[in-house]
């Protein structure tokens, strides 16, 4: 599918598939066998396999959005939020692995966390407005077909070669 070869919208998509995998498999999981709870410690037998579910994703997902995140070429006013809380959220999920007295980190770096989102929205949405205006006037073609593209383009619409 076209629409899939923008950056944006796969960091987007996976972004959405940690979240439905972390929410139905990794919390209830965690929850079970007490990593989230401060007065008791997750069985041994228990934690390897809670990192063996979260860590791994969780750089996986890192290295995905490295390798996208210079080839946005719009929704950054949602790529960007998106980003701050999965690195928030699969930072400490992670690290929940050592039990549920990490969560105190979790709330003490809260502060933080809220500050970049809200930092992640504004400059979402301030690269956003200006490479809209910047592309406005500017057009490529595409050099497999030809066809004129508009600059944002991250694929030709006609033979729906990556633009890059
Ligand atoms: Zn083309």
């Amino acid at each position: 599918m076209n629409w899939l070869k923008m950056a944006s919208i796969r960091i987007i998509v996976v972004s959405m598939i940690c979240y439905v995998y972390v929410c139905s498999v990794v919390v209830p999981f965690a929850n079970r066998y007490g990593f989230f709870s401060g007065a008791s410690s997750p069985p041994a037998d228990r934690t390897t396999l809670y990192f063996l579910m979260t860590t791994p994703i969780f750089i996986a997902y890192i290295i995905l959005v490295i390798f996208n995140l210079f080839r946005l070429e719009s929704l950054r006013s949602i790529v960007f939020p998106l980003i701050v809380f999965s690195l928030y959220s699969g930072f400490f999920g992670s690290l929940m692995v050592m039990g549920g007295t990490i969560l105190w980190l979790a709330v003490f770096g809260f502060p933080l966390f809220f500050v970049a989102l809200i930092a992640s929205v504004i400059i979402g949405v301030v690269m956003d407005i200006r490479n809209k205006k910047s592309n406005n006037s500017k057009v490529l073609f595409c050099r497999n077909c030809g066809n004129q593209l508009p600059y944002s383009a991250g694929f030709c619409t006609n033979c729906g070669t990556s633009i890059s």
